[in-house]
């Protein structure tokens, strides 16, 4: 996977990735500040706008219009979720509509955090495609692979050696998605490989999962020149191919590795710093964002945050009685 990955050194061992204590680190309001590559690539969608504070009543005008905006959120989550359970027709059923038609359109505002019984209700929506339709699981992915080609349609295409589809179990429950190749991404034609994908790895298996058992993927397919950062022309191009990737997959859970992953699916440019440690949204599946591997290679001090939020993925896909095939790390 990109992003530079040649400073810092993993822990070692199967936790050796797990933070020693179980309790959540309280955050750092100052650590605003984007953590992996240096700006955004412009993607995102806008940010909430803030109004003039009313002297006078600041507090209560906040406190309504956060009332307001939570209530919003709540509302918004709600019916996505019901959308989804729709299809189902009874939520939890395991029966589920295939992916037809996988155009998905964008959300065109920030995804809300999920309230308790929602993200329950999120996991629970996406039970298995019913076998024998098209364009979901293996034959789903088939299909929108032999689509992409030998894709031309951005200017990465020329500088790639190999394009990076993704890895993985196309029935996966858990979904991992990151930015884009790097150097040995690039040469292998498998996202993860190098350092970070190596810690990536010790993250899977901390939670109980071996490699194979998830799906892994990038925003961008191709590999970004010198791994700097995704151009808003190149995402643009080649985000479709996720978003069908994605709808194809139907994970219970996504979680989205670093800034640009988490920032882009959820049309959000809060630092991923805040982003991280909660459930989202994204079409109705929860998704974790959760700090970039790379960035863990940096910081290991960070790796406490991440296994946290890989412990919460773990609790909440518990809730509707999905556990990872092995024990996962304390
Ligand atoms: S990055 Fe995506 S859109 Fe660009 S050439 Fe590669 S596959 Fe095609």
């Amino acid at each position: 996977m990109a992003g530079p990955d040649s400073d810092g050194e993993p822990r070692r061992g199967r936790a050796g990735f797990a933070g020693p204590s179980p309790s959540r680190e309280v955050r750092n309001p100052s650590e605003g500040s984007e953590v992996e590559r240096g700006g955004r690539a412009g993607f995102a969608g806008p940010s909430p706008s803030r109004e003039v504070r009313n002297p006078s009543h600041g507090s209560e005008v906040d406190d309504a219009r956060e009332a307001v905006r939570a209530l919003v959120g709540q509302f918004r989550t709600h019916l996505e979720i019901r959308g989804r359970s729709g299809l189902l027709g009874v939520s939890g059923s395991s029966k589920r509509a295939s992916v037809d038609a996988p155009a998905i359109s964008a959300p065109s505002s920030p995804s809300p955090s999920f309230e308790s019984s929602e993200l329950e209700a999120g996991v629970a929506a996406g039970d298995r495609p019913p076998a024998g339709k098209l364009r979901t699981g293996a034959n789903g992915l088939k299909l929108l692979r032999d689509e992409i080609g030998d894709c031309q349609r951005c200017k990465l295409a020329p500088s790639r050696t190999n394009l990076v589809y993704g890895v993985g179990n196309p029935d996966a429950e858990l979904v991992f998605v990151g930015e884009a190749p790097g150097a040995d991404e690039d040469a292998q034609g498998e996202p993860f490989v190098g350092r970070a994908g190596q810690l990536l790895t010790k993250m899977i298996e901390a939670m109980g999962y071996r490699r194979e058992d998830v799906y892994i993927c990038n925003v961008l397919k191709c590999r970004p020149p010198g791994n700097r950062n995704p151009e808003p022309d190149e995402v643009s191009s080649c985000e479709p191919f996720l978003k069908r990737q994605l709808a194809a997959l139907r994970p219970r859970v996504i979680v989205a590795l670093g800034k640009f992953a988490a920032q882009c699916l959820l049309r959000d440019d809060t630092p991923i710093t805040r982003l991280r440690g909660g459930f989202r949204s994204y079409e109705g599946i929860p998704l974790m964002p959760t700090l970039h591997p790379a960035y863990l290679l940096r910081d290991p001090s960070k790796k406490k945050l991440a296994w946290d939020d890989l412990k919460a993925v773990n609790a909440a896909l518990a809730r509707v009685g999905i556990h990872p095939p092995r024990p996962p790390a304390a």
